[in-house]
């Protein structure tokens, strides 16, 4: 997302682009993937994916490409409803927070949290007392320190922490909760909450590949850039004119050159570039971890109450409908984030984990005809505690780092990685 959004923009100003990319398809990790049943092509997304209204410049690149977000996205108010798997008998259902979208920020906020069903008097004050204290100091924080740690210095009790928090960290940080940054969590509290619009979650109606590599790609083309599959960076070296960039076939010559690699890739590229020697050293420190999507089709007239469901007490903790998302009638897509003991299992016994769990939450859901497990092992960068994050800018006069690690504010994020490849395509611009 980081290359192509800098792609977009520098074409779209008239400048030649050569975008270079190693797989057979754009995307990166925000791609679908073509799977065969019984001779029938399935497209699944290589992790189900959530926006939110905060993704502004996201938004706009989409909007830029001819993508109407109204068609693309099913907006709906941030909602959580959370089952308790380990609640054996009974309504599951333990937590509930609608934030009501008749009413302005914050005090819809103030009513959500106020109102919200699962946590005693006592709890929901102390959260709305926390996210005035947080709002009073503008999310800023001197010292940063594991989230786990924060929150109990706030009055943040362990139910709390539990149905409200943790699954906010996992699904925004992906970062097991005593490892994740307050700080970096702090940033995405402030931009979700800092305006109604901000807060909705964006559901995807579309696969990735549809809704962002695709638009994208005929935009590059129209607009005279020229695109490079199965292109495999190997090196780049400087050259009186620039630089030139060497793949296993070719050699490219640039003036400028922008690196929109993930940060596990970028010391494998850089081996010429002997500058970017402490950029690389920063990401060698940084720990990856996985999100699993286990799919699981049922029969296609069965569906949720809702497209997104929380789940806490087993390994599964988010369930998405995505015959109520983007017409895949009866195919569930169900997120497990960061590390955990799912990872010990097989991956059909993972589904079959998964799938019993489902069934007691979810009555209807009683057999799946196939299920799918994708395993992003090294998903995101672990957000942890004071991570170092190498600047777009870097010693080489015209060679940029682009990628969702080089937006210090955000967590592995598609905004994140927009929002760098825009920075750098100014830089570009302005040189
Ligand atoms: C399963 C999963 C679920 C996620 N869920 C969400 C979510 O709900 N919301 C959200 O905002 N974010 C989510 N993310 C994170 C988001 O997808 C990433 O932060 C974002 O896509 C990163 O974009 P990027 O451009 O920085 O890096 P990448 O997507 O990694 O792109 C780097 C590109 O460089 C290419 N490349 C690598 N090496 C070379 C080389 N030597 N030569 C040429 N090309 C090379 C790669 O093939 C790739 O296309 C999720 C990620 C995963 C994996």
């Amino acid at each position: 997302m980081a290359g192509l959004a800098a792609a977009s923009t520098l074409a779209s100003r008239g400048i030649k682009v050569i975008l270079l990319e190693a797989a057979g398809q754009l995307g990166g990790r925000a791609r679908s993937v073509a799977i065969e049943f019984n001779s029938q092509v399935v497209q699944l997304d290589n992790g189900q994916h959530i926006m939110l209204g905060a993704y502004h410049e996201t938004l706009k690149l989409l909007e830029q490409v001819g993508i109407n977000a109204h068609d693309a996205f099913m907006r709906i108010p941030l909602s959580l409803e959370i089952q308790n798997l380990a609640q054996r008998d009974g309504n599951k259902t333990v937590f509930k927070l609608n934030i009501p979208s008749y009413l302005p920020a914050p005090l819809n906020q103030l009513f959500g949290f106020l109102s919200c069903q699962g946590l005693s008097w006592r709890e929901r004050i102390a959260v709305v007392r926390f996210m005035l204290h947080l709002k009073n100091s503008e999310y800023q924080l001197a010292i940063d320190s594991p989230l786990a740690d924060f929150l109990q210095q706030n009055q943040q009790s362990s139910n709390v922490v539990k149905l409200l928090w943790e699954p906010l960290c996992l699904a925004a940080l992906n970062t097991p909760i005593n490892l994740a940054s307050s700080k970096i969590f702090l940033n995405v509290l402030k931009d979700t909450f800092s305006s109604k619009q901000n807060s909705d979650f964006l559901l995807p109606k579309q696969d990735l590949s549809q809704l962002f590599s695709q638009p994208i790609e005929s935009y590059l083309k129209k607009h005279g850039a020229k695109i490079v599959l199965n292109q495999r960076v190997k090196s780049i070296k400087t050259d009186k004119n620039g630089y030139v960039v060497y793949t296993k076939e070719a050699q490219f010559k640039a003036s400028h050159v922008i690196v929109a690699i993930s940060p596990v890739r970028l010391r494998n590229v850089i081996t010429e570039l002997p500058k970017l020697e402490f950029a690389a050293q920063q990401t060698d420190r940084y720990d990856y971890q996985p999100i699993y999507t286990i799919y699981l089709q049922y029969e296609r007239d069965i569906t949720l109450p809702k497209p997104m469901l929380g789940m806490v007490g087993g390994v599964s903790q988010w369930v998405f409908d995505r015959g109520i998302l983007c017409g895949q009638s009866g195919l569930m897509a169900v997120i497990i984030s960061a590390e955990g003991k799912h990872q010990q299992y097989t991956q059909d016994t993972l589904a079959l984990r998964v799938a019993q769990e489902l069934r007691d939450a979810f009555p209807q859901l009683i057999k799946p005809l196939w299920h799918k497990v994708i395993a992003e092992k090294r998903a995101t960068f672990s957000c942890d505690v004071n991570l170092p994050r190498p600047a777009n800018l870097t010693s080489y006069a015209g060679l940029y780092l682009a990628g969702d690690y080089t937006y210090a504010d955000y967590p592995a994020t598609i905004e994140g990685a927009v929002r760098s490849g825009l920075a750098c395509a100014e830089l570009v611009c302005n040189t």
